[in-house]
């Protein structure tokens, strides 16, 4: 349960040397740099180590709500620090229940990428309020984005890539991609690439299904 990982207070009490000791000696966060991507429910990590050499100046993290998974991920990082000196200093995870800790982690406008990437589907209807991405959620989404960062999402079942599409699509905070821009953003190529699901899916011959967002500032 909760009690059982650290909930930072609030977004300046993240002690960003635990996440990147190279680039943050000391705990006071002198640098100024801030976390800026994302990956909830980031699974076994494969996204943030593709990201990691694609956007080397940029802080990332991976939030992951089973504590193995974590640790793993945290020891896959470890290794590639040290086979790789002076690379992957700018990745971390940190396990926590995303659905609740968002705010405690990010302030408001802080990020500009964050990645939802073949989420739990939870079928029935009744669960539906479990899933990652809802109107509700979507507001929380909204306030820790930064205007014009973008929701990126997939999955494998039809249904809940209907469900992500709508929700964002409904959102007054959110307006989807041009084509144009899709293919010109290098974090979509990861989308189905770079995870160990999206991988799974890949081999499996599986269709996946995508929707990806920017945040904009609602017309009045
Ligand atoms: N994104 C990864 C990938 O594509 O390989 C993992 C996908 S896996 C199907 C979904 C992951 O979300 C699981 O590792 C699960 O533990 C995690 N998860 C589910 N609910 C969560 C929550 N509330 N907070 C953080 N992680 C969560």
């Amino acid at each position: 349960s909760d009690s059982h990982f650290p909930i930072p207070l609030s977004p300046s009490h993240v002690d960003y040397s635990l996440h990147y000791p190279q680039l943050f000696p000391s705990s006071d966060q002198i640098n100024g740099s801030k976390i800026q991507f994302a990956d909830i429910g980031c699974g076994f990590g494969g996204l943030l180590i593709s990201l990691s050499t694609l956007f080397p100046e940029t802080l990332m993290i991976g939030m992951e709500l089973r504590d193995k998974v974590t640790e793993y991920v945290k020891e896959r990082i470890s290794r590639l620090r040290v086979a790789n000196p002076g690379q992957y200093q700018n990745i971390s995870v940190v396990r926590t229940n995303s659905m609740k800790y968002i705010p405690n982690y990010f302030e408001k406008g802080q990020l500009s990428k964050m990645f939802f990437l073949f989420p739990d589907p939870h079928f029935k209807e009744k669960n539906h309020r479990r899933r990652v991405i809802s109107p509700h959620l979507l507001h929380e989404y909204a306030y820790v984005l930064q205007v014009g960062g973008i929701i990126y999402t997939i999955t494998d079942v039809e249904e809940l890539g209907e469900w992500m599409k709508s929700c964002l699509e409904n959102h007054p905070m959110f307006e989807a991609l041009s084509q144009e821009e899709l293919e010109a953003d290098p974090a979509v190529k990861l989308l189905s690439t770079a995870t160990e699901e999206g991988q799974k899916v890949a081999r499996n011959g599986g269709q996946t299904f995508q929707a990806v967002y920017r945040r904009i500032v609602p017309a009045s």
